[in-house]
């Protein structure tokens, strides 16, 4: 199974369109804009494989170009887009998809706009969107309102939606499910994954599939699908008026991809579940402070899915980790006020908790 896709044989720099483009729905001819997405780190977790007694890898999404899973699927829809000849691409986001989405336009030549929910995306992801040269426009509402006007004018003006109900963003998400195949020699037995507006479950669901039947891996993953309490429409069964979340990124109460989420999750015999914001952010913490990867609120809604529901003995486990976390430096509560003392050796030994000989 190591020889599945064109993986190996593509530079990573030429990114993840390329590398899978025969397993890919996009046709020979088209040109692909890429900024070098794809092919990050499978890393095991060892701590945490210790804590849960099962065998857990983290697949780092934010080691993408601009810093979450986001660009690989807009890696193929930009090139589809601009072969189509699309001009403005536009999208409602909860952030990091205006981040791609700018910087992906950028690279394509092509303009970009974002319609995001006033005060509810992260200073990087803001900050992203207008260095990239998006036009941005902040709405007095949540996301799922920002999606709705954003999909009316997709029908009335001449823009491209790039949000996640274009399939050509869930066809390009399919890549990270091959990659953790590839590297990992077949699929694992258990996906631990965020939910927002579930695109990314349903594009792994459609990976992971299109390789058992391609005879590259010799199983599906259960699934499970990880919400904030605070907005778990697919837990509770239902939209949510109001979403509330630190995880900003899946500040979600109506999901577009709810319906193949739903079947997704029931086909591999997996589950939604909803966890706590304060479980969310001790995730987001340990896993920073004991594996090394510093991850967005939204990602480690994963590890805290995990870590709440454990696995089988001895599984192995994958949990998607979407977005860095230098996106949200506010997110990161309780570093408390910082020494500051004098630059003198004594004051400083002192100040570190070092004794001096
Ligand atoms: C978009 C996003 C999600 C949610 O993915 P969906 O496809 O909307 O379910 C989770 N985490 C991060 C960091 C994201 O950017």
């Amino acid at each position: 199974m190591s020889t599945a896709g064109a993986g190996r044989a593509t530079p990573r720099s030429a990114g993840s369109v390329a590398a899978y483009r025969s397993l890919l729905a996009i046709d020979p001819e088209v040109p692909v804009v890429t900024l070098g997405e794809g092919g990050t780190p499978l890393l095991h977790a060892k701590r945490l494989s210790a804590r849960v007694g099962a065998e857990v890898w983290l697949k780092v999404e934010g080691a993408n170009p601009t810093g979450s899973f986001k660009d690989r699927g807009m890696a193929l829809a930009v090139s589809k887009a601009r072969a189509r000849g699309a001009g403005v691409l536009l999208c409602a986001s909860t952030g990091n998809t205006s981040a791609s989405a700018a910087a992906y336009a950028a690279a394509a030549g092509l303009r970009s706009a974002v319609v995001i929910p006033e005060g509810h995306v992260a200073r990087g992801k803001l900050a992203q969107a207008v260095v990239h040269g998006a036009r941005v426009v902040q709405v007095r509402a949540n996301f799922d309102a920002a999606l709705a006007v954003v999909r009316a004018l997709g029908e009335r003006a001449a823009v491209t939606v790039v949000n996640s109900v274009n399939p050509d963003r869930l066809e390009g998400q399919k890549t990270a499910a091959f990659e953790v195949v590839d590297e990992l020699g077949d699929a694992p037995d258990l996906l631990c994954i965020p939910v927002g507006n579930a695109g990314n479950i349903t594009a792994y669901w459609r990976g992971f599939r299109q390789y058992r039947e391609a005879g590259r891996a010799s199983l599906v993953p259960r699934l499970l699908g990880v919400q904030a309490v605070g907005a778990a429409p697919l837990v509770g069964g239902g939209p949510v008026p109001s979403p509330e979340t630190v995880a900003t990124a899946i500040r979600i109460g109506d999901p577009a991809s709810a319906g193949p989420a739903r079947d997704a999750v029931g086909a591999s015999g997996g589950r939604f579940v909803a966890v706590t914001d304060s479980a969310i952010l001790a995730a987001q913490r340990e896993l920073a402070s004991t594996e090394g990867v510093f991850c967005e609120p939204a990602s480690a809604a994963s590890v805290a899915g995990l870590l709440a529901y454990p696995p089988a003995a001895g599984s192995r486990v994958v949990c998607v980790l979407t977005g860095h976390g230098l996106k949200d430096p506010d997110a990161v509560a309780g570093e408390g006020p910082l020494p500051v003392v004098a630059a003198d050796l004594g004051a400083v030994a002192e100040a570190m908790g070092v004794e001096l000989d």
